[in-house]
């Protein structure tokens, strides 16, 4: 039995989302005239209480074409210095809005309003990049799954509107958040401009992201997707594939924090691991003890069939996932508890 905890990225969709995903009615999407990806756009618009919403292949071009929309090339974009839009969109910020990012030093991935508000660049300052954007991630990859404070978000969100800058909200895993934190999408459409979600992760679908938003933002996010490669013909089949997950797989994400949560009990009991980090939704990241190689732990866990991937810094992390069975779950927790 394979157990693969790289990434929640890895899973397959069940036989009912493929037979959901094979009855879907489909049209040229670049014209429009896809009805599943129709509903699906119009179905995540509502949800968060938002004007439009925009099918994407990543969930990285999304984040991309939120950035387009929010700056002009020489602008600076506020994140934190563990963002994704940082360190794992290949540079696509430089590359494609022609900005910089201005990195604040948070914790676990997350800031701090007043730690915004002293990375904004003075607009009269003409020395400096002028600030437009500030962008979050909820919940925080390299930070461990990390839920933000709602109330931090909305001071932000104050600092923003004071500023005159965009709100982008980096929601990969927002499904996560808010069923850790039992919060709503409406509340979250109420307080960004653009929020970018994922299909393919936690809700278990092969392909997809969308960017809903703001009909003022939205109005151009048909064009850059198209300059990105975006535009793509009878997608329908994929978004018929996120309708399903959203009745059937939003619910559930539970159980993989629960799981998350027990792995986690479980690694703290072990003699050889230095720090577990705090886990709220389904990222477990931990550390070795400094005499502890970490490609012997790996290769460890290999030789058992279980696969996890290393952070740098001496971290590793796991990912609880749709197909991370019950089983699977009592076999790893035998394997690590005999380490
Ligand atoms: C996975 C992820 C993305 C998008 O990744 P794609 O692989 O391009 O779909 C964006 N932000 C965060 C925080 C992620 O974890």
């Amino acid at each position: 039995m394979k157990i693969d905890l790289r990434s929640d990225t890895v899973t397959k969709p069940t036989k009912d989302m493929l037979d959901a995903m094979m009855s879907a009615e489909v049209g040229d999407d670049v014209y429009k005239e896809d009805p599943a990806v129709n509903a699906l756009e119009s179905r995540l618009a509502e949800m968060f209480g938002m004007d439009e919403a925009l099918f994407f292949p990543t969930g990285t071009m999304a984040n991309q074409t939120a950035l387009k929309l929010h700056t002009n090339p020489g602008e600076q974009v506020i994140c934190d210095k563990y963002a994704h839009i940082y360190n794992y969109e290949g540079g696509g910020a430089s590359f494609n809005s022609g900005i910089s990012c201005k990195l604040i030093n948070g914790q676990r991935g997350m800031f701090t309003a007043a730690q915004a508000e002293e990375a904004i660049n003075p607009p009269d300052f003409y020395h400096s990049p002028l600030t437009s954007l500030i962008e979050v991630e909820n919940t925080t990859n390299k930070g461990g799954g990390a839920c933000w404070d709602f109330e931090e978000l909305k001071k932000i969100r104050e600092v923003a509107d004071k500023n005159n800058l965009g709100y982008h909200l980096d929601g990969a895993r927002l499904w996560n958040a808010m069923v850790a934190k039992k919060q709503t999408p409406k509340q979250y459409g109420q307080l960004f401009d653009t929020i970018s979600v994922c299909l393919s992760k936690g809700l278990g679908c092969p392909v997809g992201s969308v960017l809903i938003g703001k009909k003022e933002l939205m109005s151009g996010a048909l064009r850059v997707r198209k300059i990105l490669g975006g535009g793509m013909r009878q997608v329908g089949y994929l978004a018929a594939a996120g309708l399903y997950a959203l009745d059937n797989h939003l619910e559930r994400l539970a159980d993989d924090h629960r799981k998350a949560t027990v792995i986690g009990e479980v690694l703290n009991q072990l003699s050889f691991i230095k720090t577990v980090e705090p886990i709220e939704t389904n990222i477990i990241i931990f550390e070795l003890d400094d005499n502890i190689s970490e490609t012997d732990f790996l290769n460890k866990l290999k030789e058992k069939n279980i696969h996890i991937i290393g952070m740098g810094s001496h971290k590793l992390r796991m990912v609880t996932h749709l197909d991370y069975t019950d089983s699977m779950h009592e076999a790893l927790l035998t394997v690590l508890k005999a380490l």
